[in-house]
């Protein structure tokens, strides 16, 4: 559990999402990038996030790039929604880096902004990163004003 220190802001990722982040980390020298929708509950101001899809077929996957173009990411987000009559719900976006702390590049930025625009819930979008050794993890609005919560170290 992470929390922002200025707002008390928790995110809980099951351990199910550290062990999907974990399958897909840019190890390997030629491993390239993934990621997917993050799904789950809003306690509140607090998140936890339950499930993470994986990369899928339709995907764009390079070293350095990662588009999330498979329409079923909506499909799978859209059939639990309506399994836990609204309890879970699209939280935000997730993929992976080839670098061990990583940051986030404009077009990471701008991708999460539109995200946050798109959300008829107007909430913000919960942008995770899983670098090498590090996971970045930020709450993204729709002004592109971002809450950092943590750059820690994976055990
Ligand atoms: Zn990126």
């Amino acid at each position: 559990m992470w929390q922002m220190p200025s707002q008390k802001i928790y995110v809980l990722f099951q351990a199910s999402v550290l062990e999907t982040f974990d399958v897909y980390r840019q190890n390997s020298r030629t491993a390239t990038e993934a990621g997917g929708v993050l799904l789950g509950h809003v306690r509140g101001e607090h998140l936890e996030v339950i499930q993470a899809t994986p990369p899928l077929a339709g995907d764009v996957r390079h070293r350095m790039q990662y588009e999330r173009n498979d329409p079923a990411h909506q499909t799978i987000a859209d059939l639990m929604w309506r399994q836990s009559d609204g309890e879970t719900r699209y939280l935000g976006e997730w993929h992976t880096h080839p670098e061990d702390r990583p940051s986030p590049s404009r077009v990471d930025m701008n991708g999460w902004t539109h995200r946050a625009l798109a959300r008829q819930d107007g909430r913000a979008t919960l942008a995770v990163i899983v670098g090498r050794v590090g996971l970045y993890v930020s709450l993204v609005d729709g002004a592109g004003e971002t809450a950092l919560f943590l750059e820690c170290q994976s055990s």
